[in-house]
């Protein structure tokens, strides 16, 4: 009775350095493709409380420049992502950039995630009002990155769409659903969230 109580301890004791084991290794990468410190920072630590993970900054690069399809004038997010992986980056990444971005059969996309190669981007060009012929708004810009960032790494974590307007994992179409939805997930989309890690 004792020994298999015994065993029980030593088990749980074991699964349990496992698990934060494997805990540890998951961890969020910020790769910026623009220079852009104040969004930097503030997405590191947002980022790290809304996921409950560690988030390292990495060294600036540039965007690669064939991804630039002229007669658009707007890059292929696509491209980018499959140049960017070529230099084989560990944990879940999320490159930042600030050009228009574009996929084969949309007029643009705010980001694009590639949930097999733990990789997104997300482009800050469309966030800002300015864009928008509006006056510049600096909260509203930095909280419609951490919006776009958060969905893009949701993917990342096994996520799809979410039909409540509310949820961070709600399609954005327009930067008018963006400014409608929250930076964090459903509790329906938390649970699945819970249940993938
Ligand atoms: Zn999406
Ligand atoms: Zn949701």
């Amino acid at each position: 009775m004792q020994t298999s109580f015994i065993k029980t301890i030593f088990i749980i004791f074991i699964s349990l350095i496992f698990s934060m084991e494997v805990f540890a290794k998951d961890k969020i990468y910020i790769l910026p493709l623009v220079k852009q410190e104040d969004v930097i920072v503030y997405l590191k630590n947002n980022l790290s409380k809304i996921f409950s993970l560690e988030v390292e900054v990495l060294e600036n690069i540039e965007i690669p420049l064939y991804s630039y399809n002229p007669r658009r004038k707007q890059y292929n997010s696509t491209l980018v992502l499959k140049e960017l992986l070529k230099d084989k980056f560990k944990g879940y990444t999320l490159a930042i950039c600030d050009v228009d971005l574009y996929a084969e059969g949309l007029n643009f996309v705010f980001g694009e995630a590639s949930f097999l190669n733990k990789i997104c981007i997300i482009s800050l060009t469309r966030l800002r009002q300015e864009y928008y012929g509006l006056p510049k708004n600096n909260n509203l810009f930095l909280e419609r990155t951490l919006k776009e960032a958060v969905h893009e790494l949701g993917h990342l974590f096994g996520l799809g769409h979410c039909s409540n307007p509310k949820c961070v994992m709600y399609f954005s179409n327009s930067i008018l659903d963006t400014d409608k939805k929250d930076f964090n997930f459903c509790i329906l989309c938390k649970k699945k969230l819970k249940n993938v890690n």
